[in-house]
């Protein structure tokens, strides 16, 4: 139907999440009419964001270099730790400017049924970080049953190893089910300012 370098490009843009066979065409034919500046832009910065970006060494969310901008920051309050499931999940967390400590990216949620067990997220790493005077861990996973099971696992293993440490879950009103990434800010900052110990 299509030349195939044009056959390509749809074929490629399609695979994004949400974008059907239509949409797709309709974004290949926008790329095709863009100029050669523009078009050059968007392949470098889909270049770039796989070669430059990394996982942070301290707490895996994503980094430019070795850390991310939030370890990197001073002023962050570094004796509390925000546990998320994945990077994208610290984006509707930091627009709701309620929070200003640190963050811990686990890399997922636990599901022994997908074969997701602790040892594949990054918990030792978070064990390994409480000791080091950290006053409270803010469980944020997603208010989903694997999160859920994920925030429950986490504080059982807190409370062992680190008594000391005040381990809090966002309060509930949340869309049940839902994942913090669709949250809207309001509601996810009520939810941080409402969190109660687990
Ligand atoms: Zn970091």
């Amino acid at each position: 139907m299509f030349a195939s370098p044009i056959a390509r490009l749809v074929q490629q843009l399609g695979k994004l999440p949400g974008i059907g066979e239509k949409t797709a065409a309709r974004l290949a034919f926008h790329i095709l009419r863009a100029s050669p500046e523009d078009a050059a832009a968007l392949a470098e910065a889909i270049r770039d964001v796989k070669e430059k970006i990394t996982l942070c060494e301290v707490c895996f969310n994503l980094a430019e270099g070795p850390r991310c901008t939030v370890c990197l920051d001073e002023r962050r309050e570094a004796d509390v730790i925000c546990v998320v499931e994945e990077p994208g999940d610290v984006i509707p967390i930091e627009r709701t400017h309620e929070y200003r400590g640190r963050y811990h990216v686990l890399g997922g949620a636990l599901s022994p049924i997908d074969g997701v067990e602790p040892e594949d997220l990054k918990l030792a790493q978070l064990y390994d970080r409480v000791t080091n005077g950290v006053r409270e861990v803010i469980l944020a996973t997603n208010p989903t049953t694997t999160g859920e099971a994920t925030a429950l696992h986490v504080a059982a293993a807190l409370h062992q190893r680190a008594p000391d440490v005040a381990v809090t879950r966002l309060a509930s009103g949340l869309p049940v089910g839902g994942d913090l990434e669709y949250a809207d800010e309001v509601t996810l900052g009520r939810a941080f300012t409402g969190r109660r110990a687990v």
